[in-house]
């Protein structure tokens, strides 16, 4: 999708370290961390969310990569994140699950 962030992260355009990749996702540091670990894991596929999302394997893939980067690096304890609309503060309109690592994580909202 043209200046999609995401897109062009996840097709090499934007040059980045990805933690982790598969033919179907890439796993990268996000640029504004917010805890001591916050990774973004985002399809190469571009869906604007989670309600775009029209291929179940997709989900499989998502959740699947986080299981495998946490035990990439060595992450136990994790929450992961999926924000869906500007109300629950989606800012990048390329779907991505957070995962936040490291602290003490506080309350969701
Ligand atoms: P959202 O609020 O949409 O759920 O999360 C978007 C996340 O993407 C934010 O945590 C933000 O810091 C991160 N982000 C935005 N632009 C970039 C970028 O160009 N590179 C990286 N690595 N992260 C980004
Ligand atoms: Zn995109």
């Amino acid at each position: 999708m043209d200046n999609c962030i995401f897109c062009k992260i996840a097709n090499g355009e934007i040059k980045t370290d990805f933690v982790y990749e598969n033919d179907k996702v890439v796993v990268f540091k996000d640029i504004n961390p917010l805890a001591p670990i916050h990774l973004l894991v985002v399809p190469k596929k571009h869906y604007a969310d989670l309600n775009e999302i029209d291929d179940k394997n997709i989900l499989a893939e998502l959740l699947n990569a986080v299981k495998e980067v946490c035990k990439k690096e060595g992450i136990k304890s994790y929450r992961t994140v999926i924000n869906t609309g500007s109300e629950s503060g989606q800012e990048v309109f390329h779907i991505h699950v957070h995962i936040l690592s490291g602290k003490k994580l506080g309350s969701l909202c």
